[in-house]
């Protein structure tokens, strides 16, 4: 059954939406503050946290200069990506998948 993930432009929170199948129109509604202003964010690949926990335990800032712990990497990234409502291209998914886990990008390492 597929979820979907939204963020709520008044309280920024994220909700979480099952739905029964990939074709079903979803009517989705903040589930914190019952706002209707949802804003579908790309889903995510299964092993990753969700939004919200990865929100919740590092905090909403997360510039580039925040980087110390490998699991923010990229995250920066992916939020300008979802910011534009765009999906994080596959190339910079596997990069930020790799620096994750300690394989910095080339161009990273060459510095
Ligand atoms: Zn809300």
């Amino acid at each position: 059954m597929p979820i979907y993930e939204y963020r709520c432009e008044d309280c920024t929170r994220v909700t979480s939406v099952f739905v029964r199948s990939a074709s079903a129109e979803v009517r989705a509604t903040c589930e914190h503050c019952g706002s209707s202003k949802l804003t579908k964010l790309i889903s995510k690949v299964a092993r990753l946290r969700t939004n919200s926990d990865v929100l919740e335990e590092y905090g909403d800032g997360g510039g580039p200069e925040g980087i110390r712990d490998p699991r923010q990497i990229g995250r920066w990234v992916e939020k300008r990506f979802e910011e534009y409502g765009m999906e994080v291209p596959a190339e910079t998914r596997e990069q930020i998948a790799r620096a994750r886990e300690g394989d910095l990008p080339d161009a990273v390492k060459d510095v």
